[in-house]
């Protein structure tokens, strides 16, 4: 499987990423989780990682693409894997179609979810910072804000604030909403409803994944 999800900040990427990577067998390569990780180290780069991360600005192209490239390198990623979070411009989409070449997308899962919707769910999400698992306020982890999975504390994103919100949304129409067409006109996208809640837009990816790439189901239940 080599997936693509889309959507807007809040859509449910990096949960229905979570779920499709542990039904497919398939690394949830999340490119947010690559630059929180580097933004916790005590160097420079962590530094700049840091802060425009705090203020909901992207990270380079440059930057972006040798983290992508190395991570798809890696022999986990040779079966395949279901992107989250790249890529985020058209610039990256044709940077990862030559990186892939000659093999090809399975798919891009575009996940719809309107701006009202998303940004009451930022506002109330928690995230683990050891591992990243994903609550929110009404489903929080079972013991006071200690992470269920791997036993981290869980908190408020930095950049789940109103104003890194609002500049995250901004740059998601102008540099990422555009790759919904660029896929389409390719042959690639299919859209599922992202409102409601992770079961429900579970199944109707799961759905949504057996119409359009069959072929993903011959092994899988
Ligand atoms: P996310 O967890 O996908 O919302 O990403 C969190 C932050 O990481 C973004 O606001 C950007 O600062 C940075 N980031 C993640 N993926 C990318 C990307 N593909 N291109 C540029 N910046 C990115």
């Amino acid at each position: 499987m080599r997936l693509v999800v889309l959507g807007k900040q809040g859509a449910g990427k990096g949960t229905q990423c979570a779920r499709l990577s542990e039904r497919f067998g398939v690394p949830h390569v999340s490119t947010g989780d690559m630059f929180r990780a580097v933004a916790k180290s005590d160097t420079e780069l962590g530094k700049l990682v840091r802060e425009k991360m705090a203020e909901g600005e992207l990270i380079g192209d440059d930057l972006v693409l040798a983290i992508v490239n190395e991570r798809l390198g890696q022999d986990d990623a040779r079966r395949g894997f279901v992107l989250d979070g790249f890529p985020r411009n058209v610039a990256q989409a044709e940077a990862l179609a030559s990186m892939l070449s000659p093999l090809e997308l399975d798919g891009v899962l575009d996940l719809e979810v309107p701006s009202v919707v998303v940004v009451e769910r930022l506002a109330a999400r928690r995230v683990c910072t050891n591992c990243g698992a994903i609550y929110s306020l009404s489903q929080p982890p079972k013991q006071d804000w200690i992470c269920d999975v791997c036993g981290g504390s869980v908190i408020q994103r930095e950049d789940d604030t109103e104003e890194a919100i609002r500049r995250r949304l901004e740059l998601y129409e102008r540099e990422t909403a555009p790759l919904i067409e660029w896929y389409s006109v390719r042959g690639k996208l299919f859209s599922v409803d992202g409102v409601g809640d992770p079961g429900e837009v579970e199944l109707n990816v799961i759905d949504a994944l057996r119409k359009n790439i069959p072929t993903l189901f011959s092994d899988v239940q």
